[in-house]
């Protein structure tokens, strides 16, 4: 896509200035609950005329233009939507449409992987940690009273977000592993003055 398009969208009057983003989607004047919007102003909801564009308004008028961060050479970054060309698997840069439809998309902060290279990533990833976790001799008496979850098979820290109970059975994301998980807390004190200080 040339990163210089800019599309004239006539339908929109050029003072609007109420415009939300839903992926490919521009909305205006977006209705809540049934309610119109707080400006009055009718609801219009536009794809874009080819993928990877979005209505900006310039001047004081709406246009469609490239934004796509790969066609705007802005590195490997974060992209809210990609043109067709580059709606690619991140890893093997196999194009969506030639993809099985029924194969999972994981969303990437750059865009997305197939499910081909994400099931290769996470058994290159599982195979190293147990490698890893074997050559040290890791054992679950590594696991006792540590700062973090370790799993007791691969020794990959696990995630401690909105663990507040001991688990009897939980899964390492890593190796595929079951465990069990206690927590322990420590204990400590505090005093207070009460009644009257000592003569
Ligand atoms: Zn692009
Ligand atoms: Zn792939
Ligand atoms: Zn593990």
């Amino acid at each position: 896509m040339d990163k210089k398009t800019k599309i004239l969208i006539p339908e929109i009057p050029g003072d609007w200035t109420a415009r939300i983003r839903s992926g490919h989607l521009n909305i205006w004047n977006e209705a809540l609950h049934g309610r119109p919007h707080r400006n009055g102003l009718p609801e219009v909801r536009m794809e874009p005329p080819e993928k990877g564009l979005y209505a900006e308004r310039i001047g004081e008028a709406w246009y469609w233009v490239c934004g796509c961060e790969r066609c705007l050479d802005r590195g490997k970054g974060y992209s809210y939507i990609v043109c067709h060309e580059h709606d690619r698997c991140i890893t093997c840069h196999t194009h969506n449409t030639e993809l099985p439809k029924n194969m999972t998309r994981w969303g990437k902060r750059e865009g997305f992987r197939c499910g081909t290279c994400q099931d290769h990533l996470d058994a290159t990833r599982k195979a190293d940690a147990l490698a890893k976790a074997a050559a040290s001799g890791h054992s679950e008496s590594d696991c006792s009273y540590t700062d973090a979850i370790l799993c007791p098979h691969c020794a990959s820290e696990q995630s401690s977000d909105d663990r507040y109970e001991d688990e009897a059975e939980a899964e390492c994301g890593v190796c595929g592993g079951l465990y069990s998980l206690e927590l322990h807390y420590s204990v400590s004190y505090t005093t207070m003055v009460a009644g009257k200080a000592p003569a």
